[in-house]
């Protein structure tokens, strides 16, 4: 079981700097035990002008069967049996990914401290895999990687049995790919793509396995054209997780769609004015700076509520952590969001990796769908939602008041979504616009009391409202608030049950 990873240079930017992009030096041979065998990294060539690196897998069959997690999907023990001893050893599979994840771990993240710039450029790469398992042909795999770049995608299916080719072909191909791509795009998509090819996933899916393919299909996978086939076979067809990961891809690709493209978004770093949710909320409501208001009651509320650690559930490109951040009080801020890319505006926003350690402690971003339970989230004083309700269709937002209210169950909750009451002052709101394409709804103050006194009430909690922003005689204020503080009811059993526990 192999594959080869090439590439060319020149002598001022030799090949061999594929040596320190994969933290495996050129001139060594290594070997490596992974849970399924040994792994061998190789270089059969290695010049200024072309570099080859090899990964060789030798598999265990007998372990493998042995450890019982070669029975497949509910087959035969016989049949997987035979199924492993044939072909395990020979193919690329689901287990030259482990390999390849195990061996290449930061490679796969794209870290390298030697050479970060050529980490983060795309390289001209050839990769060659003499036998994939490829459940679906050549098709499919040309389907599975022609999307992504890569310039060349050669699959071509193995006879059977050369010496008797009206035996047709086996349901292997042999493929070459090429093209220029950042290495660790392109040994991310493999460790995605060779079991979803393989379609056999030797070992058992547990939850984090959503986690695994979101974080290593992040800035690929959401947009595939093929990701639904791929997030089913990856997940081994297991519906719930396959519908967990299928809508989280989803909401990335919708909380994505408005990005402007990363390199707007760098300047809107750069730039201090514009740090609103986005440039068209920013458009209507900039006169007021009603962001910075919204945030200003965010804090207070949070102070008076005696909060330490907080939740910026949807945090988007992070200016309230910020603002948490710069008051002490708050010693631990968490902020969560569900796209990759807010939250990666948010980290260079904040300057994490410059800030001192004992800074760096107090804030971690997440990523993460508040349509789920989540079980980092529990043990925080007090949680906000600001201005995320209303980008939720309004069927998923019970599971959201699940989540946060009745799992998540800080002792402090604050929620803003906008008045739509309001919308007729804004002067460049066209009548009966809502402020946002992405809102799903916007309500009126007496619609989000009527939601709020539900969820006090079903969940355990007291609340109250207060008004953001200048408060209209008729309309009222362009933002609503509700504060819910956990009833003390609530609050007398919880600490009773932790006494007899
Ligand atoms: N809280 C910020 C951003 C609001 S925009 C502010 O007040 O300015 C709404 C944010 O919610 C977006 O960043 C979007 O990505 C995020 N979001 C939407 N649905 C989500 C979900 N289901 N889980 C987590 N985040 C979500």
């Amino acid at each position: 079981m192999f594959l080869t990873i090439s590439t060319t240079g020149t002598p001022e930017r030799p090949a061999t700097d594929l040596g320190f992009l994969l933290h495996k030096h050129p001139d060594r041979a290594q070997t490596f035990s992974t849970s399924h065998g040994i792994a061998h990294v190789l270089y059969p060539e290695a010049s200024a002008e072309r570099c080859t690196a090899a990964l060789l897998l030798e598999v265990d069959p007998v372990a493998l069967v042995r450890r019982g997690k070669g029975k497949g999907r509910g087959g035969a023990p016989d049949a997987a049996l035979a199924q492993y001893v044939n072909d395990r050893p020979y193919a690329a599979s689901s287990l030259l990914a482990v390999a390849l994840s195990t061996v290449f771990k930061s490679a796969l993240r794209g870290v390298c401290k030697a050479l970060p710039e050529r980490a983060a450029e795309p390289l001209p790469l050839r990769i060659e895999l003499p036998a994939v398992p490829a459940r679906g042909g050549a098709d499919l795999v040309r389907g599975l990687f022609e999307p992504l770049g890569w310039t060349t995608v050669d699959a071509r299916p193995v006879a059977l049995d050369e010496t008797f080719p009206a035996w047709g072909d086996s349901r292997y191909v042999t493929l070459v790919l090429e093209g220029e791509l950042r290495l660790a795009d392109a040994l991310r998509q493999l460790y995605v793509l060779l079991p979803v090819l393989d379609d056999a996933k030797h070992y058992w899916v547990a939850p984090d396995e959503v986690e695994k393919l979101l974080r290593a299909g992040d800035g690929w996978l959401a947009d595939h054209p093929e990701r639904r086939l791929i997030t089913s076979r990856y997940l081994t067809r297991r519906w719930g997780l396959t519908r967990e990961a299928t809508e989280r891809l989803e909401l990335v690709r919708l909380a994505e769609a408005d990005d402007v493209g990363v390199e707007a978004i760098d300047n809107a770093v750069e730039d201090p004015a514009p740090d609103e949710e986005t440039e068209e909320t920013a458009k209507v409501e900039r006169t007021v700076s009603l962001a910075e208001q919204r945030r200003d009651a965010i804090l207070t509320a949070l102070r008076d509520a005696g909060a330490a650690s907080v939740l910026d559930l949807g945090c988007g490109q992070g200016q309230l952590v910020q603002a948490l951040l710069k008051d002490v009080r708050f010693t631990r801020v968490v902020g969560v969001d569900v796209s990759v890319r807010a939250l990666t505006v948010a980290a260079r926003r904040l300057k994490v990796e410059r800030m001192s350690e004992r800074q760096a402690e107090r804030v971690a971003l997440m990523q993460g769908s508040l349509t789920y339970t989540d079980k980092r989230l529990k043990g925080y004083d007090a949680a906000v939602l600001s201005e995320v309700i209303e980008h939720l269709d309004l069927p998923r937002l019970p599971a959201l008041e699940h989540a946060v209210f009745g799992t998540a169950r800080p002792a402090t909750v604050v929620v803003t979504t906008p008045n739509v009451e309001y919308n007729v002052r804004w002067e460049t709101l066209p009548a009966g616009h809502v402020r946002h394409r992405d809102h799903r709804f916007e309500w009126t103050r007496a619609e989000f009391r009527a939601w709020a006194s539900r969820v006090a009430s079903l969940h355990g909690y007291a609340v109250r409202h207060l008004p953001v922003g200048p408060d209209d005689p008729e309309v009222g204020p362009p933002t609503q608030m509700a504060v819910f503080t956990v009833a003390d009811s609530a609050k007398t059993t919880t600490v009773k049950e932790e006494k007899a526990a």
